[in-house]
């Protein structure tokens, strides 16, 4: 059982009803000022953590966190609660300096926000320690180690901080850390006999599926669609690719905005805070946007190709519901990705090189992807159907005789002599009777219609999966041409199987997808989402710092009538009830 006096913060200041397993431990290690190894998924709650304790104990805790946006964010949501946080940056002022050493001193100021860089200028630690402070919390710790895939320099030196403040406690947080990333943490901090607390990797509300990469515009789309009015990113290998799919996107009419390397620092600024103010709901970008998006409503992250570990997938498809609510995870998959990147990696390649393998093992895996997912990051998972992933709900059947298919469709490539497309190679397998397949005599081939009893779409599936098995590739100057690989002849000769599905093209709603809307009035809903935008708009911070669209939703499924029974939602306080209550019945009683 928590501290009743915890449980009573949590209440007042967040309106949450209950800490989760993981959260509680680690406020007792924080409150037991005994140092903590904290790793837990994107979206389980790790900043309440660190930003509970102080609250209780009157300590300052020094918050180090790699992106300047992040913090003030969390700064801002804070303060909104009415807690005392603040944050020091280049920009801060002498007086702004002098207010917060005096807010320190005074005991009200509760968290600092600082970047990793500041934290170990020599000058700025002398001012620290004339301020006291209790506990130090790390966050994005993974940073610290060579064996994570986002190594930062300026992190190694947060080691010193055990020498000069040796009366504090260290705390790190962390989303993505193997075993070995974990051993690695604890060491460079000098954790002092930490509570190492790792937490489930499973994001039950999340589904992911991997689909063949067949038209990635079209289904890209389709996503979109299927999505409309939510938020949702789209990831890409390569720079191009997003101003592409970002044009391509825009002349259909929808607001895509693009982020990535190659743009400059007001572009992609710009792409961000429409993002996190919810102006503009669609991002096209690469690996590089990313940290700092703490927009909690985001519907579904598509990669529209591999990503470059199951690290980054984790991480990048973390994003995704971090409100707690259904979020949808897609991958288009194609081998040729593969090859992609490890011409971005060079020879070699070594650990990223690696970490790619896996990557490609899991989209082309049959396991429960759930499952597969856990596993990599070394734990179980004992549900035998998780019920949001393509496999385990089905959307994905496998071919029974996927491998005489499968000869069947390279012969035909081997008898057109290697000279055609997909579309005429689909047209000779079908049977079908036209002037072209006539007057090449491909009627008479002895592949003619022996898959005439398939449909067009579904051979092309196949086609495609075989390419992205290695066993056919497309060649050409003017055109695609299909040309079988060394790989194929083993096929041909039977000497290896092959595993084709069938994509229904019925997509299965999740579980938690059918249950988290049922009884929501939609247009309430929406009524309250357009409030909030314009609030935040007034006030000049994001929509989700008013409040979370599983708030919204929950005040759209009870439809209060007053104040008490709207203290009863999930996510408001009573900071909240006293700022938005009265307007928010008023947006009840009038939708
Ligand atoms: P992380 O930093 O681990 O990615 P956050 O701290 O941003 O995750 O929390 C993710 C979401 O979960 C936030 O919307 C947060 O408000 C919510 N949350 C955290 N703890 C609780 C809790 N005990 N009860 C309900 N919601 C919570
Ligand atoms: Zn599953």
């Amino acid at each position: 059982m928590p501290d009743p006096r915890v449980l009573e913060i949590l209440r007042r200041t967040w309106g949450y009803d209950s800490l989760r397993p993981l959260q509680e431990r680690a406020i007792e290690a924080a409150l037991a000022r005994r140092d903590s190894l904290v790793v837990m998924p994107t979206g389980g709650g790790k900043s309440l953590c660190y930003q509970l304790p102080p609250l209780l104990t009157g300590d300052l805790t020094v918050v180090v966190s790699p992106l300047i946006s992040l913090m003030k964010d969390q700064v801002d949501t804070l303060r909104d609660l009415g807690v005392d946080a603040r944050q020091i940056n280049s920009t801060t002022t002498e007086v702004e300096k002098r207010e917060l050493v005096r807010a320190a001193r005074s005991r009200q100021l509760r968290l600092l926000f600082v970047s990793p860089e500041r934290l170990v200028a020599e000058r700025f630690q002398e001012f620290l320690v004339s301020l006291d402070v209790g506990t130090f919390a790390i966050d994005e710790a993974h940073c610290i180690s060579h064996w994570g895939h986002d190594f930062r320099p300026e992190y190694r030196q947060l080691g010193e901080l055990r020498e000069r403040f040796p009366k504090a406690t260290l705390h790190a947080y962390t989303a993505t850390a193997t075993a070995a990333v974990r051993r690695d943490i604890a060491a460079q901090l000098r954790l002092n006999d930490p509570a190492v607390l790792v937490g489930s990797f499973d994001r039950p509300n999340l589904s992911y599926r991997v689909l063949p990469r067949l038209e990635p515009l079209k289904q890209t789309i389709e996503v979109i669609e299927r999505h409309a009015g939510e938020a949702g990113i789209i990831y890409c290998i390569r720079k191009k690719d997003v101003d592409e799919i970002t044009a391509s996107l825009r002349k259909r009419g929808i607001d895509a905005r693009p982020y990535h390397a190659g743009l400059t620092r007001e572009e992609r600024t710009a792409t961000q805070s429409a993002f996190a103010d919810e102006t503009c709901n669609i991002v096209v970008a690469t690996v590089a946007f990313g940290m700092g998006i703490d927009r909690s409503n985001i519907r579904f992250v598509l990669h529209t190709g591999l990503p470059k570990s199951i690290e980054h997938y984790q991480q990048e498809t973390g994003r995704a519901g971090r409100d707690g609510l259904e979020a949808d995870c897609m991958m288009l998959y194609s081998a040729a990705d593969v090859l992609v990147w490890r011409s971005v990696l060079g020879e070699g390649g070594g650990a990223p090189r690696r970490l790619l393998d896996e990557m490609d093992r899991y989209a082309r895996g049959a396991v429960c992807r759930h499952k597969a997912l856990v596993n990599y990051f070394g734990e179980d998972f004992s549900n035998p159907n998780c019920g949001a992933c393509d496999l385990c709900l089905g959307d994905v059947e496998v071919v029974a005789d996927a491998t005489v298919i499968a000869q069947k469709i390279l012969s035909c490539v081997v008898r057109t002599e290697q000279r055609f497309g997909a579309g005429h190679v689909i047209a000779v397998l079908r049977g079908e009777n036209t002037d072209r397949v006539r007057s090449l005599g491909h009627d008479r081939l002895s592949t003619y219609g022996l898959l005439s009893e398939h449909t067009q779409a579904e051979l092309r599936d196949w086609i495609y999966q075989l390419i992205g098995h290695g066993l056919l590739e497309q060649d050409g100057d003017r055109y695609p041409v299909l040309k079988l690989t060394a790989d194929a002849r083993r096929v041909l000769r039977g000497e290896e199987n092959v595993r084709l599905v069938q994509i229904t093209r019925k997509r299965r709603k999740s579980k938690v997808e059918s249950q988290s809307w049922e009884g929501v009035d939609g247009a309430l809903f929406e009524s309250l989402r357009k409030f909030r935008r314009e609030l935040a708009a007034a006030r000049g911070v994001p929509p989700y710092i008013i409040l979370g669209d599983r708030s919204l939703r929950e005040v759209a499924r009870l439809r209060p009538k007053t104040l008490t029974q709207l203290r009863e939602v999930y996510g408001i306080g009573e900071k909240k009830l006293v700022d938005l209550g009265e307007r928010i019945l008023a947006v009840v009683a009038s939708g």
